[in-house]
């Protein structure tokens, strides 16, 4: 039997209206989360699944679901997931185009006349992008009542000042459903989460690969608050072996990290190391004293536990070689790195498959970036990730896919659904 060709026409003009709706005079799309933007890109979502004569729901965080039912609307769902919301300024695509790949996938489904076992949502979900309101994953983790009572009390909006409960009370959603720890959605009612994405990064454009197929969300240890502790000291009064530079210090712990790094990289191991903000203390440094306090923020990132604890193994390796040879003391504060999010094999197994019966090349990788996916696979909801090929990275005006590459992944996605969930679709 024919596989279901994806509606490509529906997702284009999801994203279009989307770019119609939230287009900015400075450039890209501005979607704040339980904003203007985000809120007219989940009207639109609404909107076009009405159209298609898809039933349309939302949840009482303000997601917005578009339902294909199924044989067993009893039985668990499927839910095709990805956030509205933007950066300020960012391009169309990261987050919405999940959501349109989503429409495409149960449209041509729906177009070819085959009813699934059990019924499919795509899930437009509210506020992934932590820029606004300093939480991950804040839309899809209330849907799974999954969002702390005083994680949810402390949220404020950056731009705004603001409370998520008051912009939430805005919009017509509600708060207290959160605070009961209310559960539209869970492991209990969700068979399964899938989630398309663009790439973000440079790897399979340069590669020449469509699509990406995740085997994890990483996770690792990250520091924001690191220290490293000298003295305070003459630039020209304390000489060699006489100074405790906390500069020369982190100077050569930074060397000796990215050192680490290409040992694991010639291994074939992923791994992401990134020392976001480095610094001395305004109040005290000054052009001909020897700096006694370093500040460094160290971000890494993997997606195998054993890798994981390596990497907070070596790197106390290498602090406590520089502390010997420097005379400094390292301070790391809280470790606020997420753990890793493996995605489920047999569903990544499955998209693999699929991917082959229409001859679409497609690469395991591993998805640095956060995701919702990672809130529904910590909840055990079994989850994957298909990744689109796109150009010029994301979170940007700039950022851009092609439309080929679009099908591809709708494609893929509406053969994964038919096989796994179609029963006689292969028949
Ligand atoms: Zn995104």
């Amino acid at each position: 039997m024919a596989i279901a060709l994806p509606r490509i026409d529906v997702a284009r003009e999801f994203l279009d209206e989307l770019l119609r709706v939230s287009a900015s005079e400075g450039g890209g799309v501005i979607r704040i989360a339980y904003g203007q933007g985000e809120q007219e890109a989940h009207e639109a979502l609404r909107a076009i699944g009405s159209k298609y004569g898809f039933p349309v729901e939302q949840d009482f965080a303000g997601n917005t679901y578009v339902r294909l039912k199924g044989r067993d609307s009893a039985a668990k769902c499927v839910v095709i997931g990805s956030h509205l919301d933007s950066v300020p300024h960012g391009g169309n695509y990261d987050g919405a185009l999940g959501v349109a790949i989503g429409l495409a996938a149960i449209a041509g489904i729906a177009a070819s006349g085959r009813t699934l076992e059990r019924d499919v949502l795509v899930m437009g979900v509210r506020a992934e992008e932590s820029c606004y309101f300093p939480a991950p994953y804040i839309g899809s983790r209330m849907a799974l009542g999954d969002l702390p009572a005083h994680t949810f009390n402390s949220l404020k909006r950056s731009d705004t000042g603001r409370s998520l409960a008051d912009h939430m009370q805005e919009l017509g959603f509600d708060p207290a459903a959160v605070l009961r720890g209310e559960r539209h959605l869970s492991a209990d009612t969700v068979a399964c989460y899938l989630e398309a994405h663009i790439e973000q990064g440079p790897v399979l454009e340069n590669e020449g690969i469509p699509l990406g197929i995740v085997q994890a969300i990483a996770g690792g240890p990250r520091w924001r608050e690191g220290r490293i502790y000298g003295t305070y000291a003459h630039a020209g009064g304390a000489p060699k072996g006489y100074r405790q530079d906390a500069v020369a210090a982190l100077g050569e712990f930074i060397h000796e990290v990215n050192l680490l790094w290409d040992r694991f990289h010639e291994q074939g191991i992923y791994t992401l190391f990134t020392f976001g903000i480095i610094g001395t203390v305004p109040e005290m440094h000054t052009y001909s004293r020897v700096p006694g306090e370093a500040r460094f923020c160290l971000d890494t990132r993997c997606i195998d536990t054993d890798v994981r604890v390596r990497i907070g193994q070596e790197i106390d390796k290498i602090a406590q070689a520089i502390s010997a040879r420097h005379g400094v003391t390292f301070e790391w504060g809280a470790d606020s790195g997420p753990n890793i999010s493996p995605m489920a094999p047999d569903m990544q197994a499955g998209l693999h498959s699929a991917a082959e019966r229409l001859g679409v090349p497609c690469k395991a990788m591993a998805s640095g970036a956060g995701h919702d996916a990672s809130a529904f696979a910590d909840l055990g909801i079994p989850s994957a990730m298909l990744f689109v090929r796109n150009q010029h990275g994301s979170h940007n005006k700039d950022e851009t896919v092609q439309m080929e590459d679009v099908q591809l992944g709708a494609s893929v996605l509406a053969e994964f659904l038919c096989s796994t969930f179609g029963q006689d679709s292969r028949g």
